[in-house]
């Protein structure tokens, strides 16, 4: 039986496209029937093309389980926090509340890390504020013979990321260690990931963001650049000679950060997500040859 009033569309329900009909009227958001048939799948412990391809009248402990991970995603609980996982570069990774949910915009980091390095493997790879260890791991899954190194002040973050690397194989590659990422960090690198919180403090989100995600990965000062601010100047100082740095910003931020990396005399060049957006930017200390698949038009 649904545990909530506001569940009884569901009520006396077992075939199952009637049960994924009724339940994407009560979830919110862009995509509510992607998400009913997720949660019927993770109630059913089933793929979710399995699911969907089964006929058998749905038993009532799944329905009960159903009911009960449809109350949650109303409350905007992201897909991902229920069924524990989010897919990144084809990996599996499991997330918390204590990890941004990896989204697949960062995957524009590796694509632009992998053209980068095509043929020329890095050998230490660093990734400040690591989170679930999203890109370090992608990066060590594509580079067998690369080590790496992720940092995140949160310790439940780090337990997450190593976890996740254990799980994946990567965890004898894989160090990481919970620090301030203001914190000296002795060592050069061939790479450099981040994926720094810069959403200006205050702007509006989306309830699923807004309320069950890290604020610590989201918000970077009042205008979201406060991380770069930061971390630019530090840039030469930790890529290895010939090593790039790869940092992720959000809307309308290019300009700023393009001035900020001439700052730090940085060469800087932009990288569009796949849906077009500028969503990286390439950083080295000397002009690079050719870096990425990146716009050519950028560099500073
Ligand atoms: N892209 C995320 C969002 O818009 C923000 C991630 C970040 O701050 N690093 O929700």
């Amino acid at each position: 039986m649904p545990a909530e009033p506001r569940l009884a569309a569901l009520q006396g329900l077992t075939d199952r496209h009637a049960v994924l009909r009724a339940a994407a009227t009560l979830i919110p958001g862009t995509s509510p029937r992607l998400d009913a048939e997720l949660l019927l799948a993770h109630a059913l412990g089933n793929p979710r093309l399995e699911m969907l391809a089964g006929s058998a009248p749905l038993p009532p402990d799944v329905l009960a389980l159903f009911a009960t991970l449809v109350e949650r995603r109303g409350r905007h609980e992201p897909i991902a926090h229920i069924v524990g996982e989010r897919e990144f570069w084809s990996l599996p990774l499991h997330v918390t509340p204590d990890v941004l949910v990896p989204r697949p915009d960062s995957e524009t980091l590796v694509a632009e890390a992998l053209a980068w390095r095509a043929g020329a493997p890095p050998g230490f790879i660093l990734d400040l504020g690591t989170g679930s260890g999203a890109l370090l791991l992608a990066a060590l899954g594509e580079w067998p013979s690369a080590t790496g190194l992720g940092v995140d002040c949160s310790e439940a973050a780090v337990r997450v990321a190593r976890a996740n690397a254990q799980t994946l194989g990567l965890g004898g590659r894989a160090h990481f260690v919970v620090s301030d990422w203001a914190t000296a960090l002795d060592g050069r690198f061939d790479l450099l990931f981040c994926n720094p919180p810069y959403v200006p403090d205050g702007a509006q989100l989306m309830p699923d963001v807004v309320l069950h995600e890290p604020a610590l990965a989201l918000f970077g000062g009042a205008d979201g650049l406060d991380p770069y601010r930061l971390l630019f100047p530090r840039v030469s100082g930790l890529l290895a000679p010939a090593g790039m740095a790869v940092f992720e910003f959000g809307e309308g931020q290019a300009e700023a950060l393009l001035e900020l990396a001439e700052g730090a005399g940085l060469h800087a060049q932009i990288a569009d997500d796949l849906t077009g957006r500028p969503r990286a930017i390439l950083l080295t200390v000397a002009p690079a040859t050719p870096i990425g698949l990146g716009k050519p038009t950028a560099s500073v």
